[in-house]
């Protein structure tokens, strides 16, 4: 018994002693809109993550452009850059990869570079993503790709694409695992929403504690309890389509689906979870989904603002549906929006009530 106990204490002497850093790299094309977004997460925040909060967490210490304890304003990004270096040579173990950005292919041009990040030690030439990708992702614990542009090459990969640039995934491939068998996981949005963001590193940290099984995730490698269910289903303008009612024009309080909302066949929670803190999300606030957390988007969902194709059909059906159901429950609200009648002043007891003993 005693064997056990010390045992079991020197398994959570080894968690709590553990140190996971996290290698933010925005390298990539990115507006860096998934950065300032994670500012914003409150469940949890980033600074809850960073202080250790949370019981079981390991200690974290986070290098990301917009927030690296070790880099004052004396050392500034030349110091932060070499964490980066580091865990390029196998000195920085364990990490995680997050990679916010598109990844453009360097090979279709003869010379120049699409993105760079810090300089090639050995040569002085700037390091493009592909490069960093190349040196960081076999070292790495795990890799997460943050906004849809790092997850399936977003905006900037839409037709045309002149950099040809992809999605972490398209760039490793679909099946890569990290050297601790962990697949990429991808928490796209544009920009991701800050929570889910929070949400996901929380659960490959305590993952990486030993603390959480695998991460669920989708065929797309999304966390499933993130991703599982329709902007529709999350919609506060539900209740409107059921019932037949759809705007023409903006500024409407009806379902939005007429005037380009793709909302029932597109897998995002921020209708549910607000934009950030609980407040907004786009069909809910009178803004059309646009699919931006997809992997077709945008070329897919493209004329943004027109009616989806099949959008009139469900609606058609909808309309007589909802007019018949409206027009019941119109009946059905009168009746029940009445207290009832023996709610009134006078000697006679009108609910009916007969009391045993008379
Ligand atoms: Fe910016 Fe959107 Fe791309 Fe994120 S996904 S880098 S917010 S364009
Ligand atoms: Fe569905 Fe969009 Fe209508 Fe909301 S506004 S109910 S998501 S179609
Ligand atoms: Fe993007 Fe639609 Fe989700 Fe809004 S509701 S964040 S447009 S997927």
């Amino acid at each position: 018994m005693a064997a056990t106990t010390d045992t079991a204490s020197a398994e959570v002497r080894d968690r709590d002693d553990l140190l996971v850093h996290i290698l933010w790299i925005n390298a990539g094309l990115s507006c860096d809109g998934d950065s300032v977004a994670l500012t914003a997460a409150t469940q949890p925040s980033i600074e809850d993550i960073i202080l250790g909060v949370f019981p079981g967490l390991p200690k974290v210490e986070v290098h990301w452009p917009l927030l690296d304890f070790h880099s004052g304003p004396m050392q500034g990004a030349d110091a932060m850059i070499e964490w980066y270096y580091l865990a390029a040579r196998g000195g920085l173990d364990p990490f995680v990869l997050v990679v916010e950005g598109s990844v453009p292919n360097e090979s279709i041009k003869r010379e120049g570079y699409w993105s760079g990040f810090g300089n090639n030690p050995d040569t002085g030439q700037p390091m493009t993503l592909p490069e960093w990708l190349d040196r960081l992702a076999p070292q790495a614990t795990a890799v997460v790709a943050a906004g849809t542009c790092a997850t399936y090459g977003g905006i900037h990969a839409m037709a045309g694409n002149p950099t040809g640039c992809m999605g972490v995934a398209d760039y490793l491939g679909w099946d890569w695992r990290s050297k601790a068998g962990l697949p990429i996981v991808n928490v796209p949005g544009c920009p991701v929403q800050p929570d889910n963001m929070s949400e996901t590193l929380l659960y490959l940290l305590f993952q990486l504690n030993g603390q959480a099984p695998m991460i669920p995730l989708d065929e797309a490698l999304r966390p499933t309890w993130l991703f599982g269910q329709t902007v529709h289903e999350g919609c506060d303008r539900a209740g409107y389509y059921e019932q037949g009612q759809f705007a023409v024009e903006y500024g409407s309080p009806t379902c939005l689906v007429k005037i380009g909302c793709w909302g029932p066949v597109v897998k995002c929670n921020v209708p549910k979870r607000g934009w950030m803190n609980g407040v907004g999300g786009c069909p809910n606030v009178g803004g059309i989904c646009i699919a931006c957390t997809m992997p077709g988007f945008p070329d897919k969902f493209m004329p943004f603002m027109d009616e989806p194709p099949g959008a009139r059909f469900s609606t058609t059906i909808s309309t007589v549906y909802g007019g018949v159901v409206r027009r019941l429950r119109d009946i059905t609200v009168k009746t029940v929006d009445k207290e009832p009648k023996w709610h009134a002043r006078g000697r006679a007891l009108l609910t009916g009530y007969k009391a045993p003993w008379s």
